[in-house]
């Protein structure tokens, strides 16, 4: 296969050459948002760090980190965020994170950092191996939530066909698709599934659909083995993951050797992986939690941002020829969202990797309830029509016993009864 690139000259640059490319746009951001970022200047004079003498990365693990409860505190603030480095008419767009787990963030970008997130999903799709050549779907509903926004910008850079997908239910999309003789496509893995689920309910034929890559957002799906084989076998696609966030900006791909993981865009953001309760770096290969500085967003930066997100950087080469670092199972979830049950560490993304092994579960939600020391796990599972529920049920427990020496109540539900999600999926609770 002919990797495609981007820009290879920047992705396949040696790492110390990387190194300095990231330190130079760091001097030159902080040189510019000193002073003016009320939020970021405030940070800065309360540490007592001092911004004009960082110029390495060594300088930059001193700096303090940067959380989401800031950024909502320098939102409440007032109309434009105290994160805002220019005054307001500099700004073109205004987006906010999904809500899914409290109230929204606004981000703030002008012409300059949309170009630059443009550029972002430019590493993205290009990566996926999408071309001019390609007709590029994307099935989201185009609202505040910045969502797949940024992607438009990506396709434009790399030329290929944008064939909006709002506005229309999941039926008329997947007709919608075949009509246009879609090659590609952007969504959460969830959606990738969901419209799986309604072609099978309609009679509609996915084979129609000249679908040839998917590129997945959101959610670690895409990076969870079963889920993503089960997305490449029914579309008759490669499938690939991605990872963004509104506060930091899109910032990893997965490319087209698909060793398991995901690159970092490293020219255009610094990560640290660090122990999230110490907030110390953890050992090279460790899991730990993912903290970004952005490069490109200088009208609305985070510097040190705590993304919450769980990695671990694989440090070997890749063989796609990127320098770019990886991460090993992508972004495999989120620091609040691992619990113990009986002394073994589980991340959603691990029970949906034995969930989603079985064919029959169409839809599925685990709620783990904790008693004492002991915590029980409930997984309420919703087979497909005609499947042989009880089978399916007991082969479910079946694979968490054997795979993580744990015994599940698995139930199965009723068809339709359990939520279905076009974006972000709720299936995991706490009780
Ligand atoms: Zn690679």
């Amino acid at each position: 296969m002919d990797i495609t690139f981007f820009d290879k000259g920047i992705e396949t640059l040696p790492r110390e050459k990387l190194r300095l490319v990231q330190e130079e746009k760091l001097a030159a951001m902080l040189d510019t948002v000193y002073g003016t970022n009320r939020f970021v200047t405030g940070k800065l004079d309360a540490s007592g760090a001092a911004p004009r003498d960082v110029r390495t990365l060594e300088d930059l693990a001193g700096l303090p980190f940067t959380t989401k409860a800031e950024l909502m505190a320098a939102q409440a603030q007032g109309p434009l965020s105290t994160n805002c480095t220019f005054p307001e008419a500099a700004y073109t767009r205004v987006h906010q994170t999904s809500g899914t787990t409290g109230p929204p963030l606004r981000v703030f970008d002008t012409v300059e950092s949309w170009d630059w997130w443009g550029r972002c999903w430019g590493f993205v799709l290009a990566g996926a191996g999408l071309t001019a050549s390609d007709r590029f779907f994307v099935p989201f509903s185009f609202g505040p939530f910045i969502g797949f926004w940024a992607a438009l910008g990506g396709a434009k850079r790399i030329e290929a066909l944008m064939v909006p997908g709002g506005g229309r239910t999941s039926a008329q999309r997947l007709q919608l698709m075949a009509d246009m003789a879609v090659t590609a496509m952007a969504c959460t893995p969830t959606y990738a599934l969901r419209l799986i689920e309604v072609a099978r309910e309609e009679g509609f034929d996915l084979s129609t659909i000249p679908m040839r890559i998917t590129v997945h957002a959101g959610e670690p799906g895409a990076s969870v083995p079963a889920t993503k084989s089960r997305i490449e076998e029914e579309w008759g696609a490669r499938c690939y993951d991605h990872a963004g966030a509104s506060e930091v900006g899109a910032h990893s791909f997965e490319c087209q050797a698909q060793p398991g993981g995901t690159h970092v865009i490293d020219s255009e953001f610094i990560i640290e992986v660090v122990d999230p309760v110490s907030g110390r770096p953890v050992r090279p290969g460790d899991e730990g939690e993912l903290v970004i500085t952005n490069l490109g967003r200088v009208g609305f930066p985070v510097i040190r941002y705590r993304t919450g997100d769980v990695v671990c950087v694989n440090d070997s080469p890749c063989p796609c020829g990127r320098t770019f670092t990886r991460f090993d199972g992508g972004v495999i979830g989120r620091v609040d969202d691992m619990v113990v049950i009986r002394g073994v560490n589980i991340y959603p993304g691990a029970v949906e990797n034995l969930v989603r092994r079985h064919d029959a579960v169409d839809e599925f939600r685990v709620t783990i309830s904790r008693q004492r020391e002991l915590s029980a796990i409930l997984i309420e599972i919703e087979c497909r029509e005609g499947a042989d529920t009880q089978a399916t049920v007991r082969a479910v427990q079946k694979t968490f016993e054997s795979s993580l020496g744990l015994r599940p109540e698995v139930n199965a539900v009723e068809r339709d009864s359990l939520p279905r999600f076009e974006l972000k999926a709720q299936r995991f609770f706490v009780a």
